[in-house]
């Protein structure tokens, strides 16, 4: 077997163990195994570049960056669903539709699974392109971002037609969204709210790579194209099953109402235990001929109908509205509620959002208030029951002031949320932010816990993250439950995190906005905080990625006085504030200010190394060409829809020669 072979054969391999491992949920040979292949195959195609293919298991970990989504308009239209809610609702469809066409009607019982959802096209058995569903006319182009959920086929397998689309759902299963949000509390983030939006937000996230690392599934439903060979919906079920896609197992064929509501219970029931949530099931007529028949509104298609399940519920007395002050001076307010049981859990305590929110829905104290449980962490209040509601009741006044440092709150214009303004002053803000500081994915100081952090507070020891530096064990050892050892423990932790690396320390700050990802951003564009302090807004947002929301609170953050004083601080205690000898060894400017986009495949080095290379030495890798692009470095079989736009646009194209060349001046 000579090279080429070896390479499409681990491919074909590895290919179809995804397929048993995220489809069929039934692997063959253990992760070890599958890793050693995997990296068997980056190791030829390291080597091999001419033998590039944009869908090779390799590719599934992402790494190309999208700054906007392109708008795609769909071969065929993305429509709603009609709902309904009842027996009697779905009698009067029954009557609607036998009206319409002739003979028996067959139905297939669908889970109605709750995501984000999307439309994916292939050609000649190859995902070509997704796209959301956007407004149903046009979604935007997220393929960079899907080729990286495992479940989505890359390449079919069988008689699959030559070009067809099909769409379904991303789903976040609840294990995945709970381990997620575990991390991101550790960090000191805000959890995400539920499974739902988090899906919809992954298919957007700029960074593809960041979307590969998120547990996403993909389940899919409904095939759109010409001359298919299928003449019923359970048969194209069926048959996209067979050519690799993740298609639900629970669909069902039924032949009348009463077996669609006999599904129906089934699920309302059992749904509990599918991975990943739903909200209804979706009724269709099976036979295509009939479906053409019957057509479609402005809306929806007239053969589909969906079938919401009540959402589980429970009624109980809200006593008291409470107001939560997050690190960043973010006010949540909170209801305290008489325990109730739902769904299986003790629910205290729901989330009100925001003053909005509580405007919106006239809650008051003392009012029976429905609660709901989503994919939500914390239940949320969805009404009132107006009937209970007390006559000397009075409308919630939302609070104007900080409730534990009582300065005036502010709220800046299109946003929802109150602030505390107060940074310096107000004492959850600063147990939080130290807390932030501290956390895993920042300072990662060991020895040391959040609530030992708000002991130090609460106990005037320290007042800011670099007010830690200057703790002494004789300080400490009076605390709380701290014996010697964990003393010396806290003090060595402390001392440790002088070796956290520049882009966590710009993390660890607390500026708002600025997540993991913006940090290492900032850190490598500026490679020193005084650069970063120095930088206007109107040069922060030129920084890929960086917007005018971030730029803005990076520049407010550090126009406070108080806050350079402590970067000072932090400074003279040896805190990394600036990318290393060593790391910037690699690294030149010669490249600042120019955008290059890279096609092709190379002979000396892989596209990956030239795409660090131009990264190292300050210029901007773009994966389109723009009227912004200043170089296009051409490789062997480059697109051809490249060429001619790099042509059109005039953008000078150089070869891979030129471009080391460039590099060597
Ligand atoms: P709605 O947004 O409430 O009008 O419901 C329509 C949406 O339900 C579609 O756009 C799909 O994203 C989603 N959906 C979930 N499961 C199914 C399914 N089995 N069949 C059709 N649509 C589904
Ligand atoms: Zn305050």
């Amino acid at each position: 077997m000579n090279t080429e072979e070896h390479i499409y054969q681990l491919r074909e391999e590895l290919r179809q163990h995804n397929h048993n491992y995220y489809v069929l949920d039934t692997p063959t040979i253990s992760d070890y195994e599958f890793d050693m292949k995997l990296k068997e195959l980056q190791a030829l195609e390291e080597k091999h570049p001419e033998f590039y293919d944009a869908n090779s298991p390799t590719l599934r970990v992402g790494g190309e960056v999208t700054k906007n989504f392109e708008t795609v308009v769909h071969d065929y239209r993305m429509y709603s669903l009609d709902n309904s809610y009842s027996k009697e609702d779905l009698m009067d469809w029954e009557a609607r539709i036998k009206k319409l066409v002739d003979g028996s009607v067959s139905y297939t019982c669908e889970l109605k699974y709750d995501g984000a959802s999307i439309s994916l096209t292939y050609e000649k058995g190859t995902l070509v392109r997704a796209v959301t569903r956007g407004d149903g006319i046009q979604g935007d182009d997220v393929t960079t971002n899907v080729k990286t959920i495992k479940s989505v086929p890359l390449k079919l397998q069988g008689a699959y037609p030559d070009r067809f689309d099909i769409r379904g759902e991303i789903v976040l299963p609840y294990e995945g969204f709970a381990k997620m949000n575990q991390a991101r509390i550790a960090a000191g983030e805000e959890p995400y709210a539920n499974p739902r939006n988090t899906a919809s937000g992954s298919l957007k996230l700029q960074d593809s790579s960041e979307t590969a690392k998120r547990p996403l599934d993909c389940l899919l439903y409904n095939l759109a194209g010409d001359r298919l060979g299928i003449d019923s919906q359970y048969e194209s079920l069926t048959k996209a099953r067979d050519w690799g896609f993740k298609v639900p197992e629970e669909s069902r064929l039924v032949h009348s109402i009463d077996e669609v509501l006999a599904f129906v219970n089934y699920w309302d029931e059992k749904r509990r235990d599918l991975p990943y949530e739903t909200d209804g099931v979706v009724i269709k007529v099976n036979d295509l001929l009939q479906q053409d028949e019957l057509g479609f509104t402005a809306k929806a298609p007239r053969w589909a109908m969906a079938y919401k399940f009540k959402a589980e519920q429970a009624v109980t007395t809200l006593n008291e509205i409470t107001y939560q002050i997050g690190r960043t001076g973010a006010i949540t307010p909170v209801a305290n509620l008489t325990p109730v049981q739902l769904a299986g859990t003790t629910v205290k305590r729901a989330s009100l959002h925001n003053a909005d929110q509580i405007e919106k829905l006239d809650i008051r104290v003392g009012d029976t208030v429905f609660v709901e449980k989503g994919g939500e962490i914390i239940p949320k209040i969805v009404g009132v029951d107006f009937t209970k509601r007390i006559s000397s009741s009075e409308p919630t006044k939302y609070i104007t002031s900080c409730p534990d440092c009582d300065t005036p709150l502010t709220r800046k214009e299109g946003e929802a949320q109150h602030y505390c303004p107060n940074d310096l002053g107000c004492p959850p803000q600063i147990t939080g932010r130290i807390q932030h500081y501290i956390a895993r994915k920042a300072m990662d100081i060991e020895g040391l816990g959040g609530e030992t952090v708000a002991l130090l507070v609460k106990e005037g020891l320290i007042e800011n993250y670099a007010d830690l530096y200057t703790l002494t064990k004789a300080q400490v050892i009076p605390l709380e439950r701290m014996a010697e050892k964990s003393a010396d423990n806290l003090i060595a932790g402390v001392a440790k995190s002088t070796e956290i690396p520049f882009e966590r320390v710009l993390f660890a700050l607390g500026i708002r906005y600025v997540g993991e990802t913006v940090a290492k951003k900032l850190a490598k564009h500026y490679k020193h905080i005084d650069a970063i302090i120095a930088a206007t807004e109107e040069e922060l947002v030129q920084v890929d990625e960086i917007g005018s929301k971030i730029a803005q609170s990076v520049r407010e953050f550090f126009t406070i006085e108080a806050n350079r004083a402590l970067i000072d601080r932090l400074k003279s205690y040896g805190v990394q504030l600036a990318i290393t000898e060593e790391q910037l060894a690699n690294q030149t400017n010669i490249l600042s200010g120019q955008v290059i986009v890279v096609s092709g495949v190379f002979e000396k080095v892989s596209r990956n190394e030239l795409k660090k290379m131009i990264e190292d030495n300050g210029g901007k890798v773009s994966s389109s060409i723009s009227s912004k692009t200043t170089y296009l470095v051409a490789g062997a079989n480059m697109g051809p829809s490249k060429l001619e736009k790099a042509n059109k646009l005039g953008v000078s194209i150089i070869s891979e020669d030129t471009f080391l060349s460039l590099l060597d001046t």
